[in-house]
């Protein structure tokens, strides 16, 4: 789960991290009453949204024009920056081409930049440790820092026995050129950002830019905090973070079926069990020519009603073009998969065309429930023979 820059900002706040005076707004008026209250000869009026690159972004309305974090000299400055970007688009480097609706701005006091770095705290499935990325080049995309100067990126991994040393931060320290209280300074970052990650299981911490004031102090400009979603159970103050305008609306609802299900940009929607044999058939669609819509894993034991409700979710994508069902029953039973996708699909309609391999548990009558349904399906023998027909299929439809 991704939150917003205002929202990372207050939670690593509470672990000390050092951040700006800020006030979230939702309207013109708004902003111009927290610019007189945070008041200073600037502030900073920035889109909230949940991707990066706002700075260099630009809204879809005006193509050449300023981005989403704009300088505000006058609490009037602040109000007609507030009324160009509330309710438009921005479109940035990471939202892609359709862009996202600013809906928050964040209004903070500016600040006085002496140098820009980069700091960030993820986990390294490699070594299965949290690893602390940084770089004297902040403010720009650490992608392309990494592209072109790899050397100019330092790690360093954290011991999950003794947890952050101090040598480890001051050390870190020295290599990205700190001198003086920005030492100590720079201790206290990385501490509040290794206990907030830790604390809150995060999956990462992004602090781009790390400030460092023309008197040696450090500010977080900027912060990115997303967390592992198998851990919010124990975090249910986070839950209240989620914007849900911020998220894909099929995933969305998958995760209230307790479904695992990712979205994709292809034309093959899948419901399969088994988050192996999902992967497999995803393989198998691309090695006939084509692209998965969607990564969907039903799980093991689930009932029909979820079964339904994962075909549900597939069906009303309109980038689907056909449906491809692979299970294999083995707690699952395959009447119980025949009979939520009969259900689903007289409920919703089926207007793409259907390819359903079953395997395993109660397969003859899960057979017999799709035949005797009335609806146009395409049975499939084995996984070769279901992607092979889903694809014939489509592309006879000649959408694909
Ligand atoms: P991003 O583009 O989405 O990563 O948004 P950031 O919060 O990182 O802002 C982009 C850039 O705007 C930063 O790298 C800074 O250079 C600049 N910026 C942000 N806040 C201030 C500020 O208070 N004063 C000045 N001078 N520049 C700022
Ligand atoms: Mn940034």
């Amino acid at each position: 789960m991704n939150i917003h820059e205002y929202q990372a900002k207050a939670l690593l706040k509470g672990f000390g991290m050092p951040v700006l005076d800020g006030r979230v707004v939702r309207s013109p008026d708004e902003a111009l009453v927290a610019a007189r209250t945070i008041g200073g000869p600037i502030v900073v009026v920035k889109a909230q949204i949940h991707a990066g690159g706002r700075g260099a972004g630009h809204f879809a309305d005006d193509p050449g024009g300023k981005g989403g974090v704009r300088l505000a000299r006058t609490p009037d400055d602040a109000q007609q920056a507030a009324v160009a970007m509330l309710d438009s688009t921005l479109i940035t480097r990471q939202t892609g081409p359709a862009g996202r609706v600013v809906r928050r701005l964040y209004i903070e006091a500016g600040c006085e930049i002496a140098r820009e770095l980069y700091l960030s705290l993820l986990v390294d499935r490699a070594t299965g440790r949290i690893v602390i990325v940084a770089s004297q080049d902040g403010g720009m995309a650490i992608e392309d820092v990494a592209a072109a100067t790899p050397e100019r990126i330092l790690k360093e991994a954290i011991d999950p026995a003794t947890g952050l040393s101090d040598y480890q931060a001051r050390n870190l320290a020295a290599r990205l050129d700190l001198h003086g209280r920005s030492i100590r300074a720079f201790t206290t970052v990385l501490r509040a950002a290794y206990e907030a990650f830790v604390s809150l299981d995060a999956a990462i911490v992004e602090i781009n830019p790390l400030v460092v004031t023309g008197s040696g102090d450090l500010v977080a400009l900027d912060a990115k905090m997303s967390f592992d979603d198998n851990a919010l159970f124990r975090h249910p103050e986070l839950e209240e973070l989620r914007d849900e305008n911020e998220e894909d609306p099929r995933e969305r609802e998958a995760a209230r079926h307790g479904l695992a299900y990712v979205g994709l940009d292809g034309t093959i929607g899948c419901m399969v069990n088994g988050a192996g044999l999902a992967m497999a058939t995803m393989d198998i669609i691309k090695m006939e020519g084509e692209e998965p819509a969607n990564f969907l894993d039903v799980g093991g034991g689930a009932s029909r009603e979820r079964v339904a409700a994962a075909f549900r979710i597939v069906l009303s994508d309109q980038k689907v073009r056909g449906i491809l069902v692979n299970i294999f029953g083995g707690i699952m039973r395959c009447d119980i998969i025949a009979e939520a996708i009969v259900a689903a699909s007289r409920e919703t309609g089926l207007r793409v065309p259907l390819v359903v391999r079953l395997a395993g548990t109660n397969v003859e009558r899960g057979e017999e429930i799709l035949s005797r349904s009335g609806l146009k399906i395409i049975p499939a023998s084995d996984l070769g023979d279901a992607a092979r027909k889903i694809v014939a299929a489509v592309r006879a439809e000649g959408v694909a």
